[in-house]
């Protein structure tokens, strides 16, 4: 949960105005994330995704974090596109890209089965050259293609069509796999779901923060399922946060889902503990899923 603190340090970032003074406030953070990338002073979180069937981890997101010396947090819904506007974000992806594959494929190299991670890519990585960082970081970690990820919204997506199912295609040949994040959210046509090589959507949190109460929303969220089901693209709904939706989610026959209730962003090392046990086991005490929590809701 983000703290009153920062989010009153966002509304006061983006309601600033020339007069009041806080452009310089802007000036000044855009600075110091130009240093902070510079100097390599982020951090990554990761958050567990998981398996509905099993209830096993079967990957983490990698997200950005950038808390500043005073210890304020600013969110990556502030930086990131603070970033792409700057022309920061192609080194901070580049390093977000090199740190995530660097801890997972450690996690693989103490034993066990090393999740998949999935990575965050902005519009404009989309490009010619990050093929060679994503074969070269590779390389350099150890980490399998196969094991990760590129996520790309939607709205990125579409914003270069042609460029992306270009880019999309390079970076499948190298054995990496590419989901469409925020699914459900950008202004796009289900006509480059046909033309896009794409293996994972990614269902959007508004859609399981209203399944439960809007019948429409219900309808969509059940229809991509199947969508996903009939192109044999898997579907991971994002932002589940209650007990309700898990269970609805559970009964649409969801394969994997992601969320507050299961995890939260961590640190490395704390993500890779709770991954290890299934959620059943780690939630018990407080969550025993069940088809009767699912009873009067939009259900049929
Ligand atoms: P995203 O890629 O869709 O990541 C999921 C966001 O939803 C994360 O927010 C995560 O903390 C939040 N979330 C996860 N489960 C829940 C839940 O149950 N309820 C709610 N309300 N939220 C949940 P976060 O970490 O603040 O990141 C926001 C966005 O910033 C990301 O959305 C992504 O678009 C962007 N971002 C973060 N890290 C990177 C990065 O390294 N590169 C790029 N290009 N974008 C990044
Ligand atoms: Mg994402
Ligand atoms: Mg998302």
């Amino acid at each position: 949960m983000e703290s009153k603190r920062q989010v009153q340090f966002e509304q006061k970032l983006l309601t600033s105005s020339v007069e009041d003074g806080c452009e310089s406030a802007q000036i000044s953070l855009e600075a110091r994330l130009t240093a902070a990338v510079t100097r390599r002073e982020l951090d990554v979180h990761f958050q567990p995704q998981y398996d509905v069937d099993c209830g096993q981890g079967c990957g983490v997101e990698a997200l950005a974090r950038w808390t500043l010396p005073s210890g304020e947090e600013i969110s990556p819904t502030v930086f990131i596109p603070m970033a792409e506007r700057i022309a920061m974000i192609g080194p901070l992806g580049t390093w977000v890209l090199g740190r995530a594959c660097e801890v997972v494929a450690g996690w693989g190299k103490c034993g066990g089965q090393a999740p998949t991670l999935s990575v965050n890519v902005s519009t404009h990585q989309i490009n010619d050259h990050f093929g060679d960082i994503i074969d070269r970081t590779l390389r350099i970690t150890g980490l399998a293609p196969a094991q990760l990820e590129l996520e790309i919204t939607e709205s990125a997506l579409m914003a270069n069509a042609e460029v992306a199912v270009a880019c999309c295609e390079e970076w499948r040949a190298l054995g990496v796999h590419i989901a469409v994040d925020d699914f459900g959210t950008g202004y796009s046509s289900l006509n480059y779901l046909a033309r896009l090589p794409v293996d994972r959507l990614k269902l959007d949190k508004s859609f399981a923060e209203r399944m439960t109460f809007d019948r429409k929303t219900a309808v969509i969220v059940r229809s991509v399922l199947a969508l996903g089901r009939e192109m044999g693209v898997a579907v991971l709904v994002e932002g589940v946060e209650t007990e309700q939706q898990f269970a609805l989610l559970e009964r649409w026959g969801c394969q994997q889902v992601q969320g507050f209730l299961l995890a939260k962003p961590l640190p490395a090392a704390e993500a890779r503990a709770v991954l290890r046990i299934p959620w059943g086991t780690r939630l018990a005490p407080i969550f025993k899923p069940n088809r009767a929590t699912t009873r009067g809701l939009y259900a049929a």
